[in-house]
């Protein structure tokens, strides 16, 4: 069985449909597939349709943007109830702290000649609610402003660059709690990101365990240092998650299913989920 348990749509920075997403999943042999847009789940039902319509199940989900000790982490919601209230109210004032935020991106980039850019990012925002820094950097990459995604938030959007505001996100006990009682697994997405140094990860994977967390994702990067977060992630009795975060096809991105192999004897988290049991 393939298994992608983590993908966007254009319910948040994602190019495909939730339909198209389901599709394209089926067609590469993905047989159980969650859809995880940033902050949102208003991409769930058309993907529940289309999934019925191909051979797919469908894991509602979701990946939430949270605080932890000063850094920016995403936990993902799987296997969650989207209309629980807690859940879904957060979801919101999260959504409405992004629309702030994109407010205040696009003045900094004015005042650094950059203009045009909140419609320019509404743009590529399409049906998404909440218009994220991925959608600022289409549009600098479309103006020509850089030459890549990568460029734009090497050079405006990252941390202490000028169209960097530091965002507003809930913190990571409260995001957990959301997810479990909207019924879901709360897994630490992709770990390997944060660059963060080993004490301070092994603090992470502490205080992710205290608030209740249930998995660490594994990702589909062959090349990071996959075995030390296992270690921890078994240390810690963290069930592993795997998936693509697929946002578009293209060059040197990991496409749907593209994902790294749960090793044996670690517990995997499809095992929970309730479409499973
Ligand atoms: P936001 O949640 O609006 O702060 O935007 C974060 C999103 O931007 C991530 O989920 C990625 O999709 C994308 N992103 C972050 N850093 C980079 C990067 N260095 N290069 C390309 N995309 C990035
Ligand atoms: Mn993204
Ligand atoms: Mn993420
Ligand atoms: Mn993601």
């Amino acid at each position: 069985m393939s298994i992608d348990l983590h993908t966007h749509s254009t319910y948040s920075d994602g190019v495909l449909t939730p339909a198209a997403l389901v599709r394209r999943a089926a067609s590469r042999g993905v047989s159980l597939l969650a859809l995880t847009d940033h902050d949102e789940t208003g991409g769930l039902a058309e993907a529940a349709q289309a999934a019925s319509e191909v051979n797919v199940l469908l894991v509602p989900g979701v990946e939430i943007s949270v605080a932890w000790d000063g850094h920016t982490l995403h936990v993902l919601g799987l296997d969650i109830d989207p209309r629980a209230p807690e859940l879904a109210q957060g979801l919101t004032s999260i959504r409405h702290s992004r629309g702030e935020r994109a407010v205040r991106i696009a003045a900094q980039l004015d005042a650094v000649g950059v203009t045009g850019s909140l419609p320019g990012a509404a743009r590529h925002a399409g049906n998404c609610a909440a218009i994220g820094r991925s959608h600022f950097a289409r549009f600098l990459v479309e103006h020509k402003h850089v030459r890549n995604t990568s460029d734009a938030f090497r050079r405006y959007l990252g941390a202490g660059r000028s169209g960097y505001v530091p965002p507003c996100w809930p913190e990571l006990a409260q995001a957990i709690g959301w997810i479990h009682r909207a019924g879901g697994q709360a897994v630490l997405a992709h770990p390997d990101r944060y660059r963060l140094p080993p004490r301070i990860m092994q603090s992470l994977f502490e205080a992710f365990g205290q608030n209740g967390g249930d998995a660490i994702e594994i990702g589909s990067d062959g090349r990071f240092k996959a075995s030390a977060q296992i270690r921890l992630a078994r240390q810690f009795g963290f069930a592993l998650s795997s998936g693509s975060d697929f946002h578009a096809p293209g060059k040197n991105v990991a496409d749907l299913g593209d994902v790294a192999e749960i090793p044996s004897g670690v517990p995997a988290v499809w095992q929970r989920l309730r479409a499973m049991r």
